[in-house]
């Protein structure tokens, strides 16, 4: 038989815990990882036993030991009560939503929020009479002003989706809690482990665990952790619509946590590295990046944030659009794609100017999102390189 690991984890370092939340060998004769269940029946002994629901387990979709193994762990990581998964940081999302808004409350949405975010809200939550009001990222503690009577939640998210402002969370934290509502995160790009959201004031917190848990772009999760009061809304809302996380994924995941530690560094580093060579670029008018000294949004960054992740953005100086697919269709290390995380290099073109509503976001030029992998930096940039150099060629 092999020995458990230590159980009070807080004494240890935030690596240390990576390694150890959620697995218990002793438990699993000797094997290291918590083996993949499925299953959607679990029987019960005797008459007794299944008229009592007795056991840890009584039915697939409200738990396994797969599920706990990495919902136990985010807890720990993100220092939470309670973590429920989805099968998907979208889904995620719409779980925090659902539990804490109800017919005729008022929700404030950031106006940098994931795109799909605003959908759902636009689409679901305002059919269902939530009144949602979108508002300045940069609102800070500003953002009481906007606050109503019926106001029940605040939804932020930091840096925001695409254009990277960052929000003054604790301040924002302090207006809703004020008026007694509820704090939801979108804290995908920082993860736990560079933002701990609980500390900071978030009630709520959501991690699209595709990017940074997986670190493979191979499997779709999401994580939501909570505080002792907003847990058990969250637990509800999740029991209701059973949005059960494949068994395949969230051993995935668990085996992505291991590692989340390491990769994040190496992105962080990487990241910042290729921001500050673009920012020399003369093709660049101005790099989107916290991390950045002469970023707006440094000063809180620096303030609440542990370090950065690999994703930031690039405001380009004018130029054609036949200069600008000439410079990404050439590329052969970025890839062109949705999603971020993973090992391997990304670029995408956005435009937000195409939905914001409260605020106006207007680019100098072209506005491109890179997540940097785990490639060479010399490779990445000679591919870049060429890449400017065709966008010359046609421009
Ligand atoms: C990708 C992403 C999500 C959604 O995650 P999926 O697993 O792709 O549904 C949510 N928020 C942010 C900030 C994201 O980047």
């Amino acid at each position: 038989m092999s020995k458990s690991p230590p159980r009070d984890l807080g004494r240890f370092g935030a690596d240390t815990r990576l390694v150890l939340a959620g697995r218990d060998p002793g438990a699993q004769h000797g094997f290291v990882n918590t083996p993949i269940y499925r299953g959607s029946t679990v029987l019960y002994p005797t008459y007794d036993d299944i008229k009592h629901r007795r056991g840890r387990y009584n039915y697939g979709t409200s738990g396994t030991p797969t599920m706990d193994a990495l919902s136990e762990a985010w807890t720990e990581i993100a220092g939470a009560a309670g973590t429920v998964l989805t099968p998907s940081g979208l889904s995620a999302l719409t779980i925090a939503l659902m539990a804490v808004v109800s017919a005729g409350d008022h929700l404030l949405v950031t106006d940098s929020a994931y795109r799909p975010t605003r959908i759902f809200c636009d689409g679901v939550l305002k059919r269902y009479d939530v009144e949602v009001e979108y508002y300045d990222p940069l609102a800070g503690a500003g953002i009481a002003a906007l606050m109503r009577e019926n106001t029940k939640a605040v939804l932020v998210e930091a840096p925001g989706s695409q254009t990277f402002e960052m929000q003054d969370v604790p301040a924002i934290a302090d207006a809703m809690h004020a008026r007694g509502g509820a704090v939801i995160m979108d804290n995908t790009w920082a993860t736990p482990l560079l933002f701990p959201p609980h500390e900071r004031g978030v009630d709520i917190a959501v991690e699209a665990g595709t990017k940074y848990l997986s670190g493979g772009s191979d499997l779709l999760i999401g994580l939501v952790s909570a505080t002792e009061r907003w847990y058990p809304a969250i637990k509800r809302t999740y029991e209701h619509f059973a949005p059960c996380a494949g068994p395949e994924d969230i051993f995935l995941g668990l085996r992505g946590l291991r590692t989340m530690g390491l990769r994040l560094r190496e992105h962080g580093q990487r990241g910042l590295a290729m921001a500050e060579w673009l920012q020399g670029r003369p093709e660049v008018a101005r790099v989107l990046h916290p991390a950045l000294p002469d970023d707006p949004g440094h000063a809180i960054w620096k303030r609440d944030f542990l370090g950065a992740s690999g994703l930031f953005g690039v405001i380009l100086n004018p130029v054609s659009e036949d200069g600008l697919a000439a410079m990404l269709d050439g590329l052969e290390l970025f890839g062109m794609g949705f999603s971020w995380g993973g090992f391997e290099s990304l670029v995408i073109p956005f435009d937000p100017t195409l939905y914001r509503t409260a605020t106006r976001w207007k680019p100098e030029g072209p506005a491109l999102r890179f997540h940097i992998g785990l490639e060479d930096m010399e490779d990445l940039k000679a591919d870049l390189e060429a890449a400017f150099s065709r966008m010359a060629a046609v421009a």
